[in-house]
């Protein structure tokens, strides 16, 4: 693994705490901005251990641009939006839910989705209470990383590990931590692995490339 010379990242501690978001406001585990006439994203199934059929994701994660401005949004959007399959999907390291993230411009939705599709069966682990957001911003080294969900710092490895992007070979970089135990003390009540971290790992050169999932 090559030295990486910054040792000390910026990083955002999503501090959830329990509340009444709608889908106008970032959130844990609330109501997502989904235009009507947008197909809800599904799971095909194929990765289900053990395998069973397709199922509608959960909205896990809304993000806005204007609250969270550290996230690599692309030109023209402005929220990010987490979703996941909450059933065992194989991860490289073990096993937790699949993650698909959606970057939207927020300013092109008018209508919404009327009811969010719900999975016939869900994995209970995987789904979250419904909290607001009430960020912390830090710079985070390398040696001293926090175990809460956040965006950007470092990965809590177990062992040195990079992942190259498929799509272009470009070693990814974390961006987005959900976390078992927040230093809050007010747990999203979701578990992945054993009490640990599911980190998102994006693309630095294009966040529409396939996001690499690993749970420490
Ligand atoms: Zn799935
Ligand atoms: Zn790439």
């Amino acid at each position: 693994m090559p030295i990486d010379a910054e040792r000390v990242r910026p990083a955002v501690l999503l501090n959830p705490l329990a509340g009444d978001p709608t889908d106008a406001d970032s959130h844990i585990g609330g109501p997502m901005l989904w235009p009507i006439d947008d197909p809800w994203p599904h799971c095909d199934g194929s990765a289900h251990d053990p395998s069973s059929g397709g199922e509608p994701f959960v909205g896990a994660v809304q993000l806005y641009r204007r609250d969270f401005p550290e996230l690599p949004f692309p030109d023209g959007t402005d929220v990010l939006q987490v979703f996941l399959c909450t059933l065992h999907h194989d991860l490289p390291n073990g096993y937790g839910p699949d993650v698909r993230l959606v970057w939207r411009d927020s300013t092109t939705v008018f209508e919404l989705i009327e009811e969010e599709p719900e999975p016939s069966e869900q994995v209970e682990q995987y789904v979250p209470t419904v909290n607001v957001l009430e960020p912390i911003r830090f710079a985070e080294h390398g040696d001293k990383v926090s175990g809460g969900t956040k965006i950007g710092g470092w990965t809590a490895w177990s062992g040195p590990v990079e992942f190259p992007c498929v799509r272009c070979g470009a070693v990814q970089r974390q961006t987005l931590s959900l976390a078992t135990h927040e230093p809050s003390g007010e747990d999203v009540e979701w578990e992945f692995g054993d009490a640990g971290n599911l980190n998102v790992l994006t693309c630095p050169e294009d966040v529409t490339h396939p996001v690499a999932v690993y749970v420490d």
